[in-house]
């Protein structure tokens, strides 16, 4: 294309250079510190050429005074679509040397003018919208992209969530801007309807045809802002500018339509704009602007309307004169993009050449030969590097020269005109940060005056105690026959919001699912989007499949899925329930320390000498002596401890009491326990429970298990990620085969659970467990909530009541209301049973080790203390024989020592005492005798 350009303008240049040496040039003296820049304007009306010579006067306004150079402009008029003539006139402009090239308007001529201004190395700045965008070396466009616009109006159109809309566009062109919302993010697909304006402009047929006939409710305008005026007439014409309707305007510049008729319509009409007319730098040209009287033609008067101010005094009437001034409405004297983005060109490229600070030296360039500028890569390289503020917000490039980091504002018509509703940033994916309290405020306030005397068809769901038949003996009729939670809440939202309602139970009973094929809704949620109902009030839960299909306000309830079943039945009391106060291991150990404390009583008995008695009282020197604590008598006192009755047998040996006192304090405590406990577990019951929790009833086959097969619960175990949810899933499906498990409703699962005996747990929302194990004694909760959401009320998308129904919910919510409709319905209607509080089997536990192990250790610490004082109590025993007998005391000691251990027999030789002997010879004294002791030669 380039190339063919470049030939066409070869092969005409001889005549163009003729002609253009007789063609009319508004080319304006330049002074040696003066750039000429050219201006090629092909568009209808003279505005864009006025706003280039403005724009440039403004620049030598700000410049001169600082000593800068100044621009010079020279405009020219082409005809549209005129490619051949406005290459003509580039090359002319370029023959007188100028330092960039603006325009023209139409694609073909663009095309062409870019072609010469890269082959000769010329800056070519273009501010319109073109699909056909073009990346060359020495173009930069100021206009956003059009895949940037088409990025925008889709994330409008999803923050609205429409799903279903008619795009109306003037031509083929629009349809690349309108992709994103022509082919929708999928999924779901969106339902677009696409509808050419017809050359008439007449839109009435398109809007009776298909906004009349259909349902739908969403327009999508796009088209020149010039046609909207009598487009949007024709819409009220025909009857569109209603609250139903929504229109999104594709143009940047609704803000320059007359909507003075359509502000009290009440028909949404959004828009983007990207001059902010609020910013002082735009009200400061539109000030100025407002003052200025563009050219009629210059085309047909073949003057020279503009000159440069010599004196840098802006504005001079003088000179501008000649056009009629009045032909500016108020309106076109708002700022136009088209003009604000010519007004940026200029800057941008006056502050390009400052910053490139070196002597720009402007030549001749002749389209004849091959000769380029070489100073034209600089400046355009200068252009997309350079970031600044301009009219159309921040102008920062990329390095196609196209423009990144695109602010548009959302505006909205309302009674006081287009107001500023939320901003849309390309820097961000799927993001319009909303201005939220004028939205919401905007919103609530039309929602809520259209609600007032509004007569809205309620669809609910029969189920306990939402929605249930009212128990009367007279016929009831309408609303009447209906009471229960939901019923009361919607009566005090309509209370509050001033609407009448029908209330009438769902068509198909189901609450509502898409189809696994078709993804066809049905249920409440089905008839909500098919317009049949206006709003669902039921135990309708939220989720997020159902969020894509209708909106939802407020949650005005918070449950969780948890499983009915029955109550467990009473075990049998077992022949062993005596063991139960104790723990196994504290049997064990038990058993151990009895056997361990016998047997150190026996050798500490056998070891401490204060043991050994004499039998024969009246013998004073014994033969032997005797040891109570035999081994069947250590044992039988030991038990006899135990079982409180005590013993005949009482130690006497200090040791030996200690070891007794100790085994005595043990057995008080640990009878006393077992006294307390055993109590407990005579009285309590203990419960069959099989099924403690999900994984009980997972890894168990008794009993079958379903759900509401259209619910939520449902859905939560189909899409649920968690391994334990998808077996329990396939388990249902799999029995589901056989045995019915999934419920049409709640009440046919309750049914079944009661009368199940065991076979059938149910999974059910928690509000529902919990008014029903109020009133069937039978039933109960098994383990916690699986998971946690709300319960809403549904409307269709998009719907304009979303808020107000939502502020309803949240001023009950803060009033109590809610709270005190939830006990009516739970606690205090229909509650003919009263169920005696059921007994936890967990509240008794045997005593285990932890419980009574400190018992264990002080008996230990009593047996280690009671060896040593035997130990003791042996030496002091020893050493009075030692020095009887003469030998060392370590000798007796384990000499007794092995007698002790060696446990033969209760009776041992006693030791005969010292004997004094006086018979003539003095004192004789003859060694006392232990016959063991002895024998061992001692
Ligand atoms: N409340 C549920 C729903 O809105 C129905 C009952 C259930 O699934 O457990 O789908």
């Amino acid at each position: 294309m380039r190339r063919i350009s470049l030939i066409l303008t070869c092969l005409f240049h001889f005549t163009l250079s003729i002609r253009s040496s007789e063609a009319q040039a508004y080319s304006y003296g330049a002074s040696p510190d003066s750039i000429k820049i050219g201006g090629l304007f092909d568009g209808i009306d003279a505005t864009e050429e006025a706003a280039f010579k403005h724009a440039v006067e403004r620049f030598n306004i700000e410049s001169v005074p600082l000593g800068r150079f100044k621009f010079t402009a020279q405009s020219e008029r082409v005809l549209p679509h005129n490619s051949f003539q406005a290459s003509a006139k580039v090359c002319s402009m370029m023959k007188e040397g100028i330092a960039a090239v603006f325009g023209p308007q139409t694609h073909e001529s663009a095309s062409h003018v870019q072609s010469i201004c890269d082959a000769y190395e010329m800056p070519h700045i273009e501010t319109k919208w073109d699909f056909r965008i073009r990346k060359e070396n020495y173009l930069i466009n100021l206009h956003p992209h059009p895949s940037t616009l088409s990025r925008a109006y889709n994330d409008l159109v999803e923050a609205f969530s429409w799903d279903r809309y008619v795009i109306i566009y003037e031509d083929e062109d629009s349809l690349f801007k309108l992709q994103d919302l022509i082919k929708g993010s999928a999924p779901p697909k969106r339902g677009v309807i696409l509808k050419q304006l017809p050359p008439s402009q007449d839109c009435r047929a398109i809007f009776r045809e298909v906004l009349r006939e259909t349902e739908i409710r969403k327009v999508i305008l796009d088209c020149d802002a010039r046609k909207l005026g009598s487009i949007l007439l024709q819409a009220q014409q025909v009857g569109l500018m209603t609250y139903q309707f929504s229109f999104i305007i594709t143009s940047l510049d609704l803000h320059t339509v007359d909507l003075e008729d359509y502000k009290y319509a009440e028909a949404n009409i959004t828009a983007f704009r990207i001059v902010d007319p609020e910013r002082s730098e735009v009200q400061t040209i539109m000030g100025e602007w407002g003052t200025i009287n563009p050219l009629t033609d210059p085309m047909s008067t073949g003057r020279n309307f503009f000159s440069a101010d010599q004196s840098g005094l802006f504005p001079r009437r003088s000179i501008l004169g000649g056009f009629p001034y009045e032909q500016l409405s108020s309106h076109t004297a708002m700022l136009r993009t088209d003009i604000a983005l010519v007004y940026d060109a200029v800057q941008l490229l006056g502050k390009a050449l400052h910053i490139l600070n070196q002597s720009v030296e402007i030549m001749s360039l002749d389209c004849d030969s091959s000769e380029t500028w070489q100073h034209g890569y600089s400046i355009i390289n200068y252009m997309k590097m350079v970031q600044m503020q301009g009219l159309t917000g921040h102008l920062h490039f990329n390095t196609s020269g196209f423009r990144t980091d695109i602010n548009l504002d959302v505006v909205q018509l309302k009674e006081t005109g287009l107001t500023k509703i939320g901003a849309w940033d390309s820097k961000f994916v799927n993001k319009i940060n909303w201005k939220k309290k004028d939205v919401l405020e905007t919103i609530q306030d039309a929602s809520t005056l259209d609600l007032r005397n509004r007569t809205l068809v309620v669809t609910t769901f029969m189920t306990d105690p939402m929605t249930m038949w009212t128990r009367s003996d007279k016929p009831l009729r309408g609303n009447a026959m209906y009471e229960g939670f939901a019923v009361d809440l919607l009566h005090r939202l309509s209370l509050m919001l001033g609407f009448k309602y029908i209330l009438k139970p769902v068509n198909d009973g189901k609450y509502g699912k898409p189809d696994q094929k078709t993804g066809e809704w049905d249920g409440m949620i089905r008839e909500v989007m098919d317009g049949v109902a206006d709003i669902a009030v039921a135990d309708l839960t939220v989720n997020k499949e159902r969020q894509e299909a209708v909106d939802f306000t407020m949650p005005f309830m918070n449950l969780g899925i948890s499983i009915l079943y029955v109550v467990p039945s009473v075990k049998p009391p077992s022949l062993f329930s005596f063991m139960l106060p104790f723990s196994l291991d504290v049997w064990i150990y038990m058993a151990f320390a009895f056997f361990g404390v016998a047997v150190i009583h026996i050798l500490l008995a056998r070891l401490t000498p204060y043991e050994w008695d004499n039998p024969h009282p009246c013998i004073e020197d014994p033969s032997e002596l005797h040891n109570q604590f035999t081994f069947l008598n250590s044992f039988w006192f030991a038990i006899g401890s135990i079982m409180q009755q005590g013993s005949d047998i009482a130690p006497k040996a200090v040791s030996t009491r200690m070891v007794a006192g100790i085994w005595w304090f043990f057995t008080l405590i640990m009878v006393s326990s077992y006294t307390a406990n055993l109590a407990t577990f005579l009285i309590v019951q203990d419960l069959d429970e099989s099924i403690k929790s999900l994984e009980d009833l997972a890894h168990q086959t008794k009993a079958k298990y379903g759900c509401v097969g259209t619910g939520t619960t449902a859905s939560f175990f189909r899409n649920s990620p968690f391994p334990l949810h998808q077996k329990i899933w396939r388990n249902m499906e799999q029995m589901n085969k056989k045995h019915k498990v999934f419920m049409e409703k709640n009440a046919e699962g309750l049914k079944r659970v009661a009368e199940g005996n065991g076979n059938y747990a149910f999974f059910m929302e928690s509000t529902g467990i919990e008014y029903n194990v109020e009133r069937n004694c039978k039933l109960a909760q098994v383990g916690g909530p699986l998971d946690s959401k709300g319960y809403a009320i549904a409307l269709k998308k998009g719907s304009r009541y979303r808020q107000a129904f939502s502020s309803g919910i949240l001023s009950l919510q803060e009033e109590g209301v809610l709270d005190d409709l939830k006990r009516k319905w739970w606690k205090e209607q229909r509650k003919e049973n009263q169920c005696a509080a059921g007994g936890d089997g967990d509240s008794v536990k045997p005593l285990n080790l932890k419980n009574v192990g400190g018992v264990f250790v002080v008996l230990i610490g009593g047996c280690i203390m009671a060896v040593g004082l035997a130990f003791w109590e042996l030496y002091l025993k020893s050493r009075e024989q030692a020095s009887d007998l003469g030998v060392s005391v370590l000798a007796v000691m384990i000499k007794e020592f092995k007698f002790a251990i060696a446990c033969k027999g209760g009776t041992k030789p006693a030791i005969k005492k010292s004997t004094e002997s006086s018979n003539g010879t003095g004192s004789n004294k003859t060694k006392g005798s232990n016959p063991y002791l002895v024998e061992d030669k001692l």
